[in-house]
């Protein structure tokens, strides 16, 4: 089992250790909020750290992967560092790592122990398809890493091939049973809930959370792939999930659980949580206190926003530090009162999650 108590000593002793300013003293508004005109404060920065990746799910990329950006096009260390801190001084004080795959990026760890030793940083989180977690994990603990969401749909081999297009399923239990046994605090996995796929799994993967500390979340699909494969079918709406899980399991209580989870439970005496995730559905807006930057460098205020707002041609351009400010408090402001609305305002063209970063 996970034992939190390691981590949280070496946080505190690593905090003492702050970077300095990469473009030294800033106009900025210090800590003053991100806030929208619905009254909602934005403290949770998520960034795709690339968008190439290792595994090609049907539901996220094309067996032939997408028309990758090349590498000049997507933000540099620098780049990203600078708007860590930026935004730390803005009030995110919660920092999450995605992609694409970030674990195959070679300056991760430089970028969680950036992040985690910032001052108003509180907590840096990886999303990965942890593939590579088993090796690298130890290195991403010691650099600060708080919490991790490993991605995994199936826990048959066969099913994972189909589904991932790659095979693997060994490596990610494996990953998996190394976090669970290492000091992360937090640790979940994230399941997409698709028809005739893996909702006979539920069980197996509730399952999971009898005697591991670990929260097991079914994500609705959405409508982010090229193929657009959530139209044939697979769908599994929130409602009908929860209604499908207490079918089959008899003690599933209520509790409490992050602003990012809407429907959480626990069976009887577990360890661990069950979430489902009503990503499609979108009854979780009112709640929303993230921004997301893509790979390439650009600011969205919603997963369903059609609108971009460019941070690396800013940073290219030289803008300074209180222009891209205000740049970034300007898109947040702009926020639609919930996903709908967002996406109501144009045609989505993204070929894949990748490019969004989840
Ligand atoms: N490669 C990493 C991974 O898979 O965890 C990080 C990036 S991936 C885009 C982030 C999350 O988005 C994963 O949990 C993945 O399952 C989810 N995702 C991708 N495409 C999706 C879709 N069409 N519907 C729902 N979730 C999706
Ligand atoms: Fe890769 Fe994650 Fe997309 Fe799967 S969901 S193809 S692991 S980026």
């Amino acid at each position: 089992m996970k034992s939190s108590a390691p981590v949280i000593g070496k946080r505190m002793e690593t905090k003492q250790k702050k970077y300095n300013s990469l473009r030294g003293a800033s106009t900025l508004l210090a800590h003053t909020p991100i806030k929208d005109l619905f009254g909602r404060t934005f403290n949770y920065l998520r960034i795709a750290l690339n968008e190439q990746c290792n595994l090609r799910c049907m539901y996220c990329m094309p067996e032939e992967g997408i028309d990758f950006r090349s590498e000049d096009k997507l933000l540099s260390n620098q780049e990203i560092l600078r708007l860590i801190e930026l935004t730390a001084q803005m009030g995110v004080s919660k920092i999450r790592f995605t992609g694409g795959e970030p674990l195959l990026r070679k300056d991760l760890s430089e970028l969680i122990q950036f992040a985690n030793n910032y001052k108003h940083i509180d907590s840096v989180h990886l999303t990965t398809n942890g593939l590579l977690l088993e090796k690298r994990i130890d290195e991403l603990i010691k650099s600060g890493l708080l919490g991790v969401n490993i991605s995994l749909d199936t826990l048959n081999s066969e099913k994972f091939k189909k589904i991932t297009r790659r095979d693997g399923l060994d490596m990610v239990l494996s990953g998996l049973k190394k976090a669970m046994g290492s000091s992360i605090q937090s640790i979940k996995l994230n399941v997409v809930a698709m028809r005739d796929f893996n909702d006979n799994e539920f069980i197996d993967f509730i399952g999971l959370t009898k005697e591991n500390d670990i929260t097991v979340r079914f994500i609705e699909l959405m409508p982010f792939d090229s193929h657009q494969i959530w139209k044939t079918g697979k769908f599994y709406g929130a409602d009908h999930i929860i209604a499908d899980i207490k079918n089959q399991v008899d003690e599933l209580n209520p509790i409490d659980g992050s602003r990012t989870e809407h429907h959480i439970f626990r069976v009887n005496d577990y360890k661990g949580k069950v979430a489902v995730i009503p990503a499609y559905s979108r009854s979780l807006c009112g709640e929303c206190n993230r921004l997301r930057i893509t790979a390439d460098g650009k600011l969205l205020n919603c997963l369903y926003s059609q609108n971009e707002t460019n941070l690396r041609d800013a940073m290219r351009d030289g803008k300074n530090n209180t222009e891209i400010e205000d740049m970034i408090r300007n898109t947040m402001k702009k926020k639609y009162i919930d996903g709908w609305e967002a996406q109501n305002q144009g045609n989505d063209n993204r070929e894949s999650m990748t490019q969004i970063g989840g």
